[in-house]
């Protein structure tokens, strides 16, 4: 097995060299070496290095470290990180010409002193502290190179930029790049910033669970996060608001037919990825409307419905085909190949809704409505639903609460929930479940049901029990076990379970080919997203079961560019971009984030959650949350740390496992 040969990871030190015995091994502390593939040599980043392999020269890898610092990531606003990165490249390069001289030590070492202690932020901090590590572990490599200058090696380098709040995002976005945009007001470049990675800022500026936001360092240095999510929404709202254009040009599409089912955030994102690469898409979805569950399962209240039109709208623009048919009813996968789409991708995500498993529940009796997710369907289509005066919903997931707060809406008298867990395991957003409150729900925590009652055909409660906890189950939630005898009736006339949803996949047939998991989603190669069937891929919920927004355009984006490369080469492989973002969500998902601020925040946040007025929020579907003034999102962004750095693989170049575009200067270009 790969072995780490020396390396520092935050104040961990491993030192196999016999240069520094005195090193302790505390290998724990570092990420597992099975996350690299045997072609990687060497690794920096901001959180320390790591030497694989013998063979391994520490001055040309340093040297490349502060040179796509220079390029590509040093915000230029900083002198010492502006003349200090330049300073030390200069030196780096005149000594592995040959051509160093004595002193040239002394210049690195105190250099790397000032970057480490002055520069503004980690990026540039990260080269003045790898530096001193090399000129304190690996002097005698500096020291052969002041002798005799470096002879090239066969070795590739592939860089990528990383911060804890991007590494947490699906999409990876470049969130220190679009926040540092609204902190100068200009959301035109913020916006291009999100679009290269996600089309849909507007749609996750509002309902995107934020994932970046809980990795942020101010948040984990006692402060509140950046809202990054809402600054996305702010710069949206104001290309919205203005009538603006954005600048996504139509471009000539030559390249092949392809197929999209399902015209979702997965889906569609795709389709839009597909687009900007040449090729000819035509989206299949079965509902009169697309935006998937942002259309028909996320209420207007969180997800104004003018705001997702517009985004969708400006995909149909660049000439995305949104056509109505339904996969399984007027077309099947082996017919969409044979009317000569060259790839198919499968986007259809979860929307058969979890029976709760009690006697008579199939039976269709006045008041029952058989799932959370096909009541807010046909509220979203505009159908006819009625409700009785008590509504009980049966769950403790953001659709339970989704479903609660739009029976109030619909002016039910009474809506309760309830969970069989307590407030604490509930996985429904505890800020949704405080506006649920506020808005009159009540909530019944430890009580199951166990029988439907019913009374004449029609539905007039439910018998429950009361549950108390027991230890942890695998899910890490204590697990609710009943109290024997503790039955009792809840009376209501309208029942709604809400308790889960899977993937409709009826329209697989055996000839299809296509692998499905234990779970009944579609089994993909999670780098590729290609499906057990050669052109046929797969992404969003249907892959993942039911997860979130940006987790579906994320798959739907990765998905496009493998079907792209299937497309012109028949190939599925990896991009050096994307090699290197699966290398980093692996490493962060087994051992914690690769990176942390050094300095604290300086301003204290100053955003206050301004919402509706209650009486306002009850009797519309209005949107609840206001979102930032101009001025407070100025503020908010000028409190971001830009705690990003560069984390960079050092690869044999013979690799034949090399990934694509693996030379620092071609990486970015391909994607
Ligand atoms: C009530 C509710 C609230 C949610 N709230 C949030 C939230 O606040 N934040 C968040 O990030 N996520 C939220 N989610 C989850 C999020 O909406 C989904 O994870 C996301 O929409 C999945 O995207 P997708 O493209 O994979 O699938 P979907 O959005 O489900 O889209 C799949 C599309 O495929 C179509 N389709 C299905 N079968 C076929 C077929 N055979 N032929 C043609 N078309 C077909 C469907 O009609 C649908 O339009 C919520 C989900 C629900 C149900």
């Amino acid at each position: 097995m790969k072995k780490i040969r020396a390396g520092r990871w935050g104040k961990n030190i491993v030192h196999a060299l016999e240069t520094h015995p005195e090193a302790y091994t505390h290998e724990e502390a570092f990420p597992s070496p099975t996350h690299f593939s045997d072609d990687v040599v060497a690794v920096m980043s901001g959180k320390g290095f790591l030497q694989f392999e013998e063979d391994f020269d520490f001055v040309p890898m340093i040297a490349e470290y502060v040179r796509q610092i220079q390029a590509k990531y040093c915000c230029g606003k900083c002198i010492t990180g502006i003349k200090g990165s330049k300073l030390i490249l200069a030196t780096l390069d005149r000594i592995m010409d040959g051509k160093g001289g004595a002193g040239d030590l002394a210049i690195l070492m105190n250099m790397a002193d000032v970057l480490n202690d002055a520069a503004k932020c980690s990026v540039c901090q990260s080269a003045g502290e790898l530096l001193a590590d090399g000129l304190t572990y690996y002097r005698d490599h500096f020291e052969k190179a002041l002798e005799k200058g470096v002879a090239e090696k066969p070795v590739a380098y592939l860089g990528s930029i990383s911060a804890p709040c991007m590494n947490a995002c699906p999409c990876r976005i470049d969130i220190p790049g679009y926040v540092e945009m609204l902190q100068e007001l200009r959301y035109a470049e913020a916006l291009a910033i999100i679009r290269e990675e996600m089309p849909f800022p507007g749609i996750t500026g509002r309902i995107c669970p934020a994932p970046c936001e809980k990795a942020c360092s101010i948040a984990n240095m006692g402060d509140e996060a950046i809202p990054i999510r809402t600054l996305k929404r702010v710069a949206a709202d104001y290309e919205h608001i203005h009538h603006i254009e954005p600048p996504l040009e139509k471009i000539d599409l030559t390249g092949a037919a392809v197929a999209i089912i399902g015209a979702g955030p997965a889906g569609l994102s795709a389709a839009y990825y597909l687009n900007r690469l040449g090729h000819i898409v035509t989206v299949y979805e079965d509902l009169p409307n697309s935006g998937g569950m942002v259309a028909v399962g996320i209420p207007p209240y969180r997800q104004p419905r003018d705001v997702m039109n517009r985004e969708i709208d400006i995909l149909r623009n660049l000439g995305i085909l949104v056509d109505h048919g339904r996969l399984g009813r007027e077309f099947t996968i082996h017919s969409l190949f044979e009317k000569g789409f060259k790839a198919v991708l499968l986007a259809v995500g979860s929307h058969k809704s979890t029976s709760l498993g009690l006697n008579g529940e199939e039976e269709h009796r006045e008041g029952f409505i058989s799932g959370g997710i096909d009541f807010l369907r046909d509220i979203n289509l505009g159908r006819e639903v009625s409700l009785g005066d008590h509504t009980v919903i049966v769950g403790g997931g953001n659709t339970a609460i989704d479903c609660a707060r739009t029976c109030i809406r619909m002016g039910a008298s009474k809506v309760s929930v309830i969970y069989r867990r307590s407030m604490e395991e509930m996985p429904a957003d505890p800020m949704e479940v405080e506006d649920a409150r506020e808005e009159g729900v009540e909530f019944h925590f430890l009580t199951q049901p166990v029988a439907i009652l019913h009374h004449q055909g029609k539905v007039c409660g439910l018998r429950c029990i009361r549950m108390e906890l027991a230890e942890s189950d695998k899910s890490g939630r204590r697990r609710p076990v009943p109290i024997e005898g503790s039955d009792f009736d809840f009376l209501a006339d309208t029942v709604i379970p809400a308790i889960g949803q899977s993937s409709n996949l009826s329209f697989l047939s055996p000839e299809d080919g296509v692998e499905i998991t234990r779970r009944e989603t579609i089994k993909v190669d999670p780098h590729t997203m290609m499906t057990s069937r050669p052109g046929l891929f797969a992404a969003g919920d249907a892959v993942s079961g039911p997860l979130t927004v940006v987790h579906a355009i994320a798959g739907g984006k990765r998905a496009a560019k493998m079907m792209h490369r299937y497309l012109v080469d028949g190939t599925c492989s990896r991009s050096g971009t994307e090699w290197m973002e699966d290398l980093i969500a692996e490493i962060e998902r087994d051992h914690g984030t690769l990176v942390t601020a050094r300095t604290p925040g300086r301003t204290p946040s100053q955003s206050v959650r301004s919402k509706l007025d209650i009486q306002e929020r009850i009797s519309s579907f209005r949107e609840v949350d206001s979102g930032l003034t101009q001025k407070s999102s100025f503020i908010e962004a000028s409190r971001c740390l830009r705690c990003f750095h560069l984390i960079l693989c050092a690869l044999k170049d013979s690799s034949a496992q090399r990934p694509r575009g693996h030379n620092s200067s071609d990486q970015r270009s391909e994607d």
